[in-house]
């Protein structure tokens, strides 16, 4: 063959595997030219993207914007706070993210109640400043305190008093105080040596500080999430370990029924066994996977922000479904 005949091949292949090498510098997100195209992120070539995490507008320790500062140090490209049933660390999450160069996400994690049983659903791309969001997150909210309450009075009735007005010292979002809250007070007084320890001893079900709390209902929490524009992710399925197969397999669809289009694959709380799985039912059920550490605290989470595997190649990512949503950094 002539040579002219190889040069075109090789120029076009040169640029994919570049691509496919492409990684961002640690703490230099959405600096690689490789990453970007027509100045903006390249969504097709991303593959650090964290979906998933906490600040102290719900039960993480790191405000929105050190939160941010510890994403872009991760190398992630493409980040979203997702606090639980809350909004209001929105604005600022996305501000400090532009600001270090990553792109945007807005998002939530809404607390749903089916079969018996608490299920989180993650919103990506929402709107948080969407009326119908914004009352029925309000709505979700409502009666932490009162379960708080009764959680202190489980605790105090096996000689652990006090536990509200402790767990409260944790919380800086009076609307969401959360088991986690509890946690941290239990172990912070001695009562246990990690979190883990207190909600196998005390938080689960059974157990002495455990009340069941009705939250949202699924096709809610998918409306609410989809009507403002995002797109409604089963947050890490191998946790609803008390479902049977029938009620996993009802979930899923009933799920997809209302509109859902994504799970998590990759997050902090699955094991390697349990990321095939669940690569396996995204791809039987059509839905797009999402990527998330679930990080909380730099001493609490075993993940951190933008430390996970990349999604299996066989997987679409959800946000090549969210580009309209997605908020670039400046050029
Ligand atoms: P709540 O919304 O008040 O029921 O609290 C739920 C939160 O508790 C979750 O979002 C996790 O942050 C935390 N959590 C639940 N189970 C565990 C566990 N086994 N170990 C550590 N944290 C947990
Ligand atoms: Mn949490
Ligand atoms: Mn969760
Ligand atoms: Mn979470």
């Amino acid at each position: 063959m002539s040579p002219m005949l190889h040069e075109p091949r090789r120029a076009r292949l040169l640029p994919v595997t570049r691509i496919w090498r492409a990684r961002e510098r640690p703490g230099r997100p959405g600096t690689n030219p490789v990453l970007r195209q027509f100045g903006r992120l390249n969504l097709n070539h991303l593959t650090n993207a964290d979906l998933h995490s906490h600040s102290t507008v719900s039960d993480g320790t790191l405000a929105p914007e050190a939160l941010a500062a510890r994403a872009a140090a991760g190398g992630v490209q493409l980040w979203s706070l997702t606090d639980h049933d809350e909004v209001r660390g929105q604005h600022r999450a996305r501000e400090a993210a532009l600001a270090l160069g990553m792109a945007y996400l807005a998002g939530v994690e809404v607390s749903v109640t089916f079969a018996g049983e608490t299920v989180h659903i993650v919103g990506l791309g929402i709107d948080p400043d969407d009326t119908a969001l914004v009352e029925g997150l309000a709505r979700t909210r409502g009666g932490r305190e009162e379960r708080a309450l009764e959680m202190a009075a489980g605790l105090a009735a096996v000689g652990i008093p006090g536990a509200f007005e402790g767990a409260l010292r944790y919380v800086a979002n009076p609307e969401l105080i959360s088991r986690t809250h509890f946690a941290r007070w239990l172990v912070d007084t001695g009562h246990c040596a990690d979190t883990s320890e207190v909600f196998r001893r005390f938080l689960t079900d059974g157990k002495p500080g455990f009340v069941a709390h009705r939250w949202a209902k699924l096709g809610e929490a998918v409306h609410w999430i989809t009507e403002s524009g995002g797109l409604a992710v089963i947050a890490h399925p191998a946790r609803y370990t008390r479902f049977t197969p029938t009620e996993e397999y009802a979930l899923f669809t009933e799920f997809k029924a209302h509109g859902g289009q994504g799970v998590e694959v990759m997050t902090g709380s699955h094991s390697e066994a349990e990321r095939i799985k669940y690569a396996d039912l995204a791809l039987e059920f059509g839905l797009l996977a999402s990527r998330g550490s679930d990080f909380h605290a730099p001493d609490e989470s075993r993940t951190g922000l933008g430390t996970l595997p990349d999604l299996p190649g066989r997987l679409t990512p959800v946000w090549t479904a969210l580009r309209d949503r997605v908020h670039f950094p400046a050029p």
